[in-house]
């Protein structure tokens, strides 16, 4: 059987390698000009702690030896019954085809966002290109305090550059923290990193005569700069499967076996929407490549979604959660040791952990993240569930 792989980020590339194990004839096809690299690592790059060739996770003969044709450069415009045509005019013919088209970086329509000097943060060439930007000295903003916007951020910090994080909400990762824990991140980043934030703030225009001179918040203030980083989010990377008259909503309709609306084509990662949820995580899009390229081969398999967790991968910062943060109909469970900067809160409904942040000390990260995953009763060891899972299972 031949299967095309459209889109060699990290889903595409573990769909490719699991099918091509069980002996499927397999041709990736990605946009990037690049070999697959590890996404994840971009920070590296861009903090100059890696070179770019360090984050390729399949060179050419790798790739040959797995037995799959990688065309890298190739831009599918559509595909239908049996054939994807390319942006080049090729026709690549298949008997099933993997959408693995992931996510666009989201770039705020505002005036001057195409200027020289405003950069996105999604892809090894986006990275390449903000560093042929910076010197020792550069003013950075960096609009974003999520995860992306932070790494980005003190990456940016590590090569000299002086840093100001842009961000919309009171406190940095709200999605994943609570004010509590955003507030000693935002500190410590402070602290540790010589990060600033401008937070709530924001962002109206950006002004300069061809190339970035400053940011102009709403409040009318302006924080002059060299360079911007927008990190404000992804979109999923649909427009390949409308174009193909595949159900889409914010993703591609999968359903539990990662076939779209037309059987003989699948999605997988974060191009793909399951159950209503579209993933921003790396484990989730390799978890679903894998049920793909099961489902390819005949066998009968099923995703089945674990809670999301976030880490943020700075080091010497001790930060993570998972599951729902802050709900407002869960009931809380703190514990703050403020000498040693460590803060835990825990939610649960119906006696189940159903979110958790951890904040300094996150050893106990697997433990929650195991009672969450299996919805297990927390009422023979309530009492000790803050101090983790060595007094807990004691209980
Ligand atoms: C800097 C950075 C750090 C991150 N850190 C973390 C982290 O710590 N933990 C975590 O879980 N996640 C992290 N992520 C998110 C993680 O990278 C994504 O979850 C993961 O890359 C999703 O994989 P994917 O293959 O679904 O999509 P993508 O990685 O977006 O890959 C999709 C590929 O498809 C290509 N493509 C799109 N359209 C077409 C087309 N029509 N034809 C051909 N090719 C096409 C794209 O060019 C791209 O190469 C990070 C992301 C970034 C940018």
């Amino acid at each position: 059987m031949r299967v095309l792989v459209i889109g060699a980020g990290p889903a595409g590339m573990r769909c490719a390698e699991a099918a091509a194990t069980r002996g499927l004839a397999v041709t990736l096809a990605g946009a990037e000009a690049a070999l697959p690299y590890d996404r994840v690592a971009l920070g590296r790059v861009l903090s100059g702690e890696a070179e770019p060739g360090a984050l390729i996770t399949h060179d050419a003969r790798t790739l040959r030896g797995l037995g799959i044709a990688y065309r890298p450069a190739t831009h599918v415009t559509a595909v239908q019954a049996g054939t994807a045509t390319t942006a080049r005019g090729e026709t690549l013919e298949f008997d099933r085809c993997v959408l693995a088209t992931g996510s666009e970086a989201v770039r705020l329509p505002l005036p001057g966002a195409e200027m020289a000097g405003v950069f996105l943060y999604r892809s090894i060439a986006d990275v390449q290109a903000i560093r042929r930007h910076v010197v020792h000295g550069t003013r950075a903003v960096v609009i974003g305090g999520g995860l992306l916007g932070l790494e980005a951020a003190v990456s940016l910090s590590q090569i000299g550059a002086r840093v100001t994080v842009v961000h919309a909400v009171g406190w940095p990762m709200e999605r994943q923290l609570d004010a509590p824990a955003g507030a000693l991140l935002a500190q410590q980043l402070g602290a540790t990193r010589r990060l600033r934030f401008a937070m709530p703030a924001k962002t109206e225009a950006i002004e300069g005569a061809g190339h970035v001179a400053a940011l102009r918040l709403a409040d009318g203030s302006r924080i002059p700069c060299d360079l911007v980083v927008m990190a404000v989010g992804v979109r999923p990377h649909v427009a390949l499967a409308q174009a193909s008259g595949l159900a889409v909503n914010r993703g591609v309709v999968v359903d539990d076996a990662m076939r779209t609306s037309e059987p003989s084509i699948l999605a997988v990662g974060e191009c793909a929407e399951h159950l209503g949820t579209v993933c921003g995580l790396v484990t989730p899009a390799l978890a679903m490549a894998e049920i793909a390229a099961a489902t390819l081969a005949g066998d009968v398999a099923a995703y089945a979604p674990r809670p999301d967790t976030a880490a943020l991968k700075v080091s010497g910062i001790a930060v993570w959660s998972a599951g729902e943060i802050a709900p407002a109909d869960a009931e809380a469970v703190t514990l703050t040791d403020e000498e040693a900067g460590h803060y835990r809160r825990l939610w649960l409904r119906e006696g189940r952990l159903v979110g958790a942040v951890l904040y300094g000390d996150t050893a106990d990260a697997p433990f929650y993240l195991d009672l969450m995953a299996r919805g297990r009763p927390v009422a023979p060891f309530r009492a000790h569930l803050a101090f983790g899972a060595r007094f807990a299972e004691a209980a």
